[in-house]
């Protein structure tokens, strides 16, 4: 342990290492607070080549390495399981310029996603994918697990703003991949198989990154529906209109939470709702409302709300991911299902989860126009009771049990209820391939029986 502490400390300088218990025990334990792990050491390298060198005495010593950017994953997936090192990226910030001629950026992993929306913002361009954790979010752990959020029905998740990256792979080589024209097919898309790879096959330390004008016009309407069913169809029909930037379904609970703990009013009566932006060239207030009325809701629905209407919904749409901590961790599914049978699944689960635990309050909202979904069960305080029959049902309605959030540590073992044993060993020869020691990541995405076959 001497020798490995003293090769970190010449390879990153004595004051980024750390072996403080306290801190150790900070920084193995997740965002939610419900799961924690055990490490040896903290790393925080500045560069690329100092990654390297982590990586190199690591692998030599036969130490287990856990790569960690912000800590806002909601899977676990940074917390260690082998007494880990843990290797930050938050020195990682290097910022390019703004290339406003390609569209372009050239950003550090550690970069946060709003540091990154500051820069492009005074360029007068926005990035694609924006998610509620920004402030700590970094753009290596939203590659890594292929993050989706608010506008992915615009843009889609980071894998598909990628047009480039720079890794450290397990056996300490540097691979930088920069496409400088978009025409190119120069053998595997390497940037790809990053995204979502969620640090299992290397760790990314810089990214190439598309970027977009900013929409001169935006238009938002809140709308009311009696049943889910009503409001799936209506998310048919608004995902395909012309400048859709943002279809998300919220619970009516869910909102009334959020507007007392915000303490404005949105329209809480029905039990859900739809939060639908259009942007654009020009002012598609009309067409918004032209597609509401045929969508039928059950209230009259607020379009074309103005900036600060706009904003105390969006506001109230931010405010779920705290509210559904308002009593404790809760029990959280980052779900996805086909249209076709999303009503199904969620009547069926939120009946199992108050036929299993008494007093439950399930919250729901999500980036439906792809089918996500996120369930999550306030005042559940023993995850086991629900977690395995609600991933059954997911699975039985046709659906994955990740959606946005990756597999990391805490779903692993469900892997095989969205993949089959032929895939999981496809993933994993293409595993062994680069890391043969399995040292970076090892308790991640991974079930136990790939890695300790009976
Ligand atoms: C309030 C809130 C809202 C959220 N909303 C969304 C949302 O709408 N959509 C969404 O997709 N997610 C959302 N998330 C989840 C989370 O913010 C994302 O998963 C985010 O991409 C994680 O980034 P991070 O830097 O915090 O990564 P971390 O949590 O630090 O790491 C996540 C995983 O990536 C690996 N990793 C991190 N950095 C690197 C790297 N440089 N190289 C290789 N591996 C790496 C880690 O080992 C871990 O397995 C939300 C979380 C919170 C708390």
């Amino acid at each position: 342990m001497d020798s490995l502490r003293s090769a970190l400390a010449d390879a990153v300088g004595e004051r980024f290492l750390t072996s403080d218990r306290d801190v150790l025990a900070s920084r193995a334990t997740d965002h939610t607070g419900r799961y924690s792990g055990r490490a040896s050491a903290l790393v925080r390298p500045a560069d690329t080549a100092e990654v390297s060198a982590v990586l190199g005495i690591c692998r030599r010593a036969g130490v287990k390495v856990t790569v960690q950017g912000g800590r806002t994953g909601l899977e676990a997936g940074t917390v260690p399981e082998h007494d880990d090192v843990l290797l930050s990226t938050e020195r990682l910030t290097s910022i390019g310029d703004v290339d406003r001629e390609e569209l372009r950026v050239t950003v550090g992993a550690g970069v946060t996603l709003s540091a990154l929306q500051r820069t492009v913002a005074a360029a007068e361009l926005l990035f694609g994918v924006d998610i509620a954790s920004r402030d700590s979010a970094t753009i290596g752990g939203m590659v890594s697990t292929d993050a989706g959020g608010l506008h992915t029905v615009r843009f889609g998740h980071m894998a598909a703003q990628m047009l480039g990256l720079e890794v450290v792979l397990p056996d300490s080589e540097i691979v930088r991949r920069r496409r400088r024209v978009s025409a190119e097919n120069c053998g595997y898309d390497l940037p790809a198989l990053f995204a979502g790879s969620e640090g299992t096959l290397g760790v990314i330390t810089a990214a190439d990154l598309a970027l977009h004008p900013v929409p001169a016009h935006r238009v938002a309407a809140l709308a009311g529906f009696a049943h889910l069913s009503q409001l799936i169809e209506a998310v048919r029909v608004l995902r395909r209109l012309d400048g859709v930037d943002a279809v998300e379904m919220l619970d009516g609970r869910g909102l009334e939470l959020a507007s007392s703990r915000l303490g404005f009013a949105v329209p809480t009566k029905l039990p859900w709702y739809l939060l639908v932006e259009l942007a654009g060239a020009w002012d598609r207030t009309e067409e918004l409302a032209g597609a509401l009325e045929r969508c039928d809701p059950d209230d009259e629905p607020a379009v074309g709300i103005d900036s600060a209407g706009r904003a105390r919904v969006w506001a109230a749409r931010e405010a779920f991911a705290e509210v559904v901590g308002l009593f404790g961790a809760p029990v959280k599914f980052d779900a996805a299902l086909p249209l076709d049978t999303l009503a199904a699944f969620v009547e069926n689960a939120v009946a199992l989860v108050s036929n299993r635990v008494q007093g439950a309050i399930p919250v729901l909202f999500g980036h439906v126009a792809d089918g996500n979904v996120h369930l999550n069960v306030l005042r559940c305080p023993d995850e086991s009771v629900l977690y395995h029959p609600v991933a059954e049902l997911v699975r039985d309605h046709g659906g994955v049990i990740a959606s946005e959030h990756g597999v990391g540590t805490h779903k692993r073992n469900y892997l095989d209820f969205a993949r089959s044993r032929e895939d999981i060993a496809a993933m994993w020869a293409i595993k062994r391939a680069f890391d043969p020691d399995d040292y970076l990541n090892p308790a991640v995405m991974f079930p136990d029986w790939v890695r300790q076959p009976s």
